[in-house]
């Protein structure tokens, strides 16, 4: 067991290491979290002694529910009994720990089977106003204590994590008054004398600082944009306005993401309380979108939104506007509680399964008592943070929008949040560019307007059209000149090229695929000089391709043939869109989340068919090539048995043993099996062939049946992720292309890049978005397999391992 652990974990720290064992230094947040984290990963270095010292654990979900939180649950009671640990659950949040008895639960691993697909908290929740008094305190101490409990994971908002906090300082307290009381021993004390607790961030709100996304949120936003796509398709037909009040509290964020990615016209959000003489401003604004031909139109406001003077602006109150200025037939839709509902998307799920795990980790790796830790997420990193320090800024933002001290609360937020929403106002149908910002955080000003091609290359993937939207509307908005390229290099030859409007990419984020026409022909040396003179044809002063791997190599070509090209000493830039996920130089391309989401949404459908008493094993086919991230993630997702990729070795042993191992499950009870293979893990283990393997093993005892979702995969309109990665990456396109293309002008005027920085692919790395130059990404490429050498969520596979009760033996982790 410890050895198995030991090449799991490693131990929190300011250093991580990746799963191929390169140390790296923690980057500083994007986000610019000024409050202290340490990193954790799931990597196979060694650290971590597995407890078997009588420690116990209880996990609870507090306050408002939200999506994410049993795949959270699940983590946690698995990877706690995995660890060694027993594990309590409790229901109905600090209601149960008051009242004890039967609302603590000591949990086994089919406690938590067959909920990660559900909404809400299968464990319950609930307000307790006993809690919140010293008495109802003592009653929980004592329920905790008698069964030896002094661990906790709390998994709620900040009113939970702020009770778990007072009740770990009262602790020693509350012990001795129970002793003295008689209704401790003294042993049962000792056992107990210190409380631990770590907390999980459970709030659609996404309202916690120290963490970029709180469980639920990604959840929450699917709902909203499902809405605002419903609401797009109808409003257009009558040509009318709607008003789409969302939650949120005192925090805008989800008010601001879905007018990011559902192209609001207009957005009210408490951080951005508009001055007297608002409404006017809103309707011009309206009035220049529909006489540009946009047929409907779309105002999202937050709850908590209000006016500088902090007077609420209501739906209603925005409805009347409309209606009496300019004449809109306009309705309102408030979405209420629909957006806490309904399935979790996959990035809840894989988030709370990782920060579960994580706050296991840190329990177990505590020697003796921790001040309390929250575990949140920046970027991609997983991080352990000071639960108070968080709390108390969260806190602070409230009473800095309660006094109107609205510029403090901006910057408590933080940088990102800033930065999303100058990203709204330009992109939110602001035409003028003189109309400028009163603070610039985004891109300068130009000292010299360029001409930029934008085009596609690769199959299409969801987002890229987000993301040449925004790209369009922001370089234009820095006065630039934008060329829209047809059908990738084939079209760039047929002189399918465009001078892009503002007007002409309108809507365009709602939408899969890619309207400017993709292409996965690449440059050849046959090509290349016709490419070059078209170029130098169109006056093009710097390049954009979204696009997959073929994307990625055309960049490279180019970058290579810069010495015998002129045209292509230009700033040369690649933003990843594939729902592969196989480019270098990101963690995430477009379109990778809108296909794991269909891709999880089908397993959960072949889950459901299952139900009843039909012992089923599926074996699901994924994309990618071969690179199995979409397998792993959907794995780790849809609560899969294992993954089969190319990057894992495997045997027949392996698969076998996988059979034996779910013959056994069967066994003991459990109704379903669910195996993940990408389609290119290995040529001769088949679908069809481990498919009849699995039959065969599995005779007597559950039917095997595959399913091959093809290009279903590619998904359906592109989920809220991609379409708000796609604006973020557009943001950082602008920045790049701006700079390089003015910092290699020449005398003559000519721009004239030809340095290895201003050839590169922008990407989400760790904590942050970066540009990573081709040639230093090249060396790290396996060209043969259209893979990059070291992928990051490679580190996640022992989760699903451990999830799905693998014994040691049955632990692989080879790499290739
Ligand atoms: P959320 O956790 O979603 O912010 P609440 O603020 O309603 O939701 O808190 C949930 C529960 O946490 C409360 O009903 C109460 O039992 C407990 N709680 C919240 N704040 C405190 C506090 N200051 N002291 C003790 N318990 C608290």
């Amino acid at each position: 067991m410890q050895q198995l652990i030991s090449r799991l974990l490693s131990p929190p720290g300011r250093r991580f290491l990746y799963s191929n064992g390169r140390e790296r230094e923690p980057e500083p947040s994007e986000s610019d979290h000024p409050l202290v984290g340490e990193q954790i990963s799931f990597t196979r270095a060694p650290s971590i002694t597995p407890r078997e010292d009588g420690r116990c654990l209880a996990v609870f979900t507090s306050g408002g529910d939200a999506q994410g939180m049993n795949s959270a649950l699940r983590a946690v009671v698995r990877m706690a009994i995995f660890s060694g640990v027993r594990v309590f659950a409790v229901r109905e949040g600090y209601k149960g720990l008051v009242e004890g008895g039967k609302h603590i639960e000591e949990f086994r691993w089919a406690s938590v089977s067959n909920i990660l697909h559900k909404g809400g908290t299968v464990v319950g929740t609930a307000r307790c106003k006993e809690f919140r008094e010293r008495e109802g305190r003592l009653k929980a101490a004592e329920n905790l204590v008698q069964r030896g409990i002094n661990n906790l994971v709390v998994i709620g908002g900040d009113g939970s994590l702020t009770g778990a906090n007072l009740f770990k300082k009262e602790w020693e307290g509350l012990l001795a008054e129970l002793e003295e009381a008689g209704r401790l021993t003294r042993s049962q004390v000792e056992k107990c004398k210190y409380l631990n607790i770590v907390g999980l961030v459970g709030s659609i709100d996404n309202d916690m600082c120290g963490t970029d996304m709180t469980i639920g949120t990604d959840s929450a936003l699917h709902r909203i944009i499902e809405a605002v796509d419903c609401l797009t398709s109808t409003a257009a037909s009558h040509q009318r306005s709607f008003v789409l009040e969302v939650m949120g509290r005192h925090c805008g964020y989800l008010a601001l993401m879905a007018g990011i990615a559902g192209c609001a016209d207009a957005v009210f959000i408490p951080e951005r309380p508009p001055n007297p003489g608002w409404e006017d401003s809103m309707c011009y604004q309206i009035a220049q979108c529909r006489d540009a031909g946009r047929r409907h139109s779309l105002v999202i406001v937050s709850e908590g939104a209000v006016d500088s003077e902090n007077r609420p602006i209501t739906s209603e109150q925005i409805r009347d506007i409309l209606q009496a200025k300019l004449g809109h037939d306009t309705r309102i839709t408030v979405l209420g509680h629909v957006q806490r509902g309904g399935k979790p998307s996959a990035y809840d799920r894989i988030i709370s399964a990782r920060m579960g795990a994580a706050a296991v980790i840190t329990l177990l790796n505590a020697e003796g008592e921790i001040p309390p830790k929250m575990i949140g997420v920046q970027g991609n990193v997983i991080m352990q943070l000071p639960l108070m320090d968080c709390v108390t800024k969260t806190r602070a933002i409230d009473t800095a929008m309660k006094t109107c001290e609205f510029k403090q609360a901006l910057e408590l937020r933080g940088r990102s949040f800033k930065r999303n929403m100058e990203l709204l106002r330009r992109l939110e149908s602001c035409r003028n560019p003189e109309c400028g910002s009163e603070e610039d955080i985004l891109s300068p000003t130009p000292v010299r307007r360029f001409k930029f091609a934008i085009m596609n290359v690769g199959a299409p993937a969801a987002g890229m059209n987000s993301c040449n939207r925004a790209c369009i509307r922001l370089l234009l908005y820095k006065g630039h000149t934008v060329l829209g390229v047809g059908n990738g290099f084939s079209g760039l030859l047929d002189d399918d090229i465009t001078e892009m409007s503002w007007d002409s990419v309108t809507n365009w984020a709602a939408e899969g695929g890619s309207n400017l026409g993709t292409n996965r022909i690449k440059p050849t040396a046959h090509t290349l000089p016709e490419i070059a003179a078209k170029f130098g044809e169109h006056h093009i002063e710097g390049l954009l391709i979204v696009g997959g791997f073929e994307a990625y190599h055309s960049l490279i070509i180019l970058e290579e043939n810069r010495k015998l090209y002129t045209a292509f000493r230009i700033p040369l830039l690649g933003v990843a869109a594939t729902i592969s996920n196989n480019v270098p130089g990101t963690e995430y391309s477009l379109g990778c989340d809108t296909a794991l989401n269909t891709i999880v949404s089908s397993c959960d459908i072949l889950r459901q068919s299952a139900q009843g008493n039909r012992k089923r094993v599926f074996v699901v086919e994924t994309m990618g090539g071969y690179c199995g991230y979409l397998a792993t993630m959907a794995a780790l997702a849809g609560g899969a048995d294992a993954a089969y990729i190319f990057e894992e070795k495997f045997t027949i042993s392996d698969i076998q043993r996988d059979a034996d191992y779910l013959v056994g499950k069967f066994k003991d009870g459990l109704e379903r099996g669910l195996l993940l293979r990408n389609e290119k893990c290995n040529e001769n283990f088949t679908t069809t062939f481990i498919t009849e393997l699995l039959s065969e093993q599995g005779k007597g005892v559950f039917i095997c049946r595959d399913s091959l979702l093809g290009h279903l995969q590619q998904g359906d309109a592109p989920t809220p992720y991609d379409r708000i990665l796609g604006v973020q990456y557009a943001a950082h396109t602008v920045d790049f292309l701006q700079k390089h293309a003015q910092e290699n002008l020449n005398s003559r005027d000519k721009v004239r890049a030809e340095n290895a920085e201003s050839a590169c692919m922008i990407g989400l790395q760790g904590t942050k978005f970066q540009a990573i130059p081709l040639q230093k990404l090249a060396k790290d490429t396996d060209f043969e397999h259209r893979i990059p050498t070291h992928q990051w969520w490679m580190s996640l596979r022992p989760l699903i391992a451990i999830f799905a009760k693998h014994k040691e033996h049955d632990f692989r982790g080879e790499t290739r």
